[in-house]
């Protein structure tokens, strides 16, 4: 199987870039955030516990995101491979991942981190806020805590991955295809030295 993850901050682009990489490679998008968000349009018990999280701009509890993974995994045992959006994002998910994936005999390949400056980021999510709907985007102190939790909790996640030699810095700064291409390169490049096959 060929794992990577998409690391950054809310508004880095990582959405937008899975879309793309997931359509090019064929891998299983498994985003976090969507899958709460659609738990929450289904009104389910685990739905309405994180939206109590979620409308704060604070992260929900590890074990309900661990609990949604796992059963992603097993619902796509086939997959390819998987782009994981938006987890994992504390140590103890980074934890819980490892040892999922090693349950599968397969591994995280490598982490692309997108790197976007605290200014564009807000700017990005305000302007998202007018039209998406989410209304963790709306208000600024909101998307100014989830980017505090960001740094305290998040960010110091990368270090799980660079200490294996797996983290690779991508500027989110650009077009949408210059950083794309740009992921690309680094997927492909990894995928080479794995010897996988790239769906095109
Ligand atoms: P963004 O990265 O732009 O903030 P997401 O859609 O990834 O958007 O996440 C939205 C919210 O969903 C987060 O602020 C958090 O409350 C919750 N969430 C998503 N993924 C996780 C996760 N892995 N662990 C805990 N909470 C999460």
């Amino acid at each position: 199987m060929f794992n990577i993850i998409l690391f950054g901050p809310p508004g880095s682009g990582k959405g937008t870039q899975s879309d793309k990489i997931v359509d090019k490679y064929g891998l299983v998008h498994l985003a976090t955030g969507n899958l709460l968000r659609q738990e929450i349009a289904d009104k389910t018990p685990l739905g309405l516990e994180a939206k109590r999280f979620m409308d704060k701009g604070q992260l929900v509890p590890d074990e309900v995101v661990i609990g949604m993974i796992d059963s992603c995994l097993e619902k796509h045992a086939y997959a390819k491979g998987f782009l994981f959006d938006g987890f994992p994002r504390t140590a103890a998910q980074a934890e819980a991942l490892d040892k999922l994936l090693s349950l599968k005999k397969t591994s995280i390949c490598k982490v692309l981190a997108l790197e976007v400056s605290e200014d564009e980021l807000i700017k990005r999510l305000l302007k998202r806020g007018e039209t998406s709907g989410r209304s963790d985007d709306t208000n600024e102190a909101i998307i100014r805590n989830r980017y505090s939790v960001y740094k305290k909790d998040t960010e110091p996640v990368a270090n799980h991955y660079k200490a294996e030699d797996k983290l690779v810095i991508v500027k989110g700064e650009g077009s949408v295809d210059e950083i794309f291409n740009a992921l690309s390169n680094c997927i492909e490049a990894e995928m080479d030295a794995q010897q996988v096959f790239s769906a095109e």
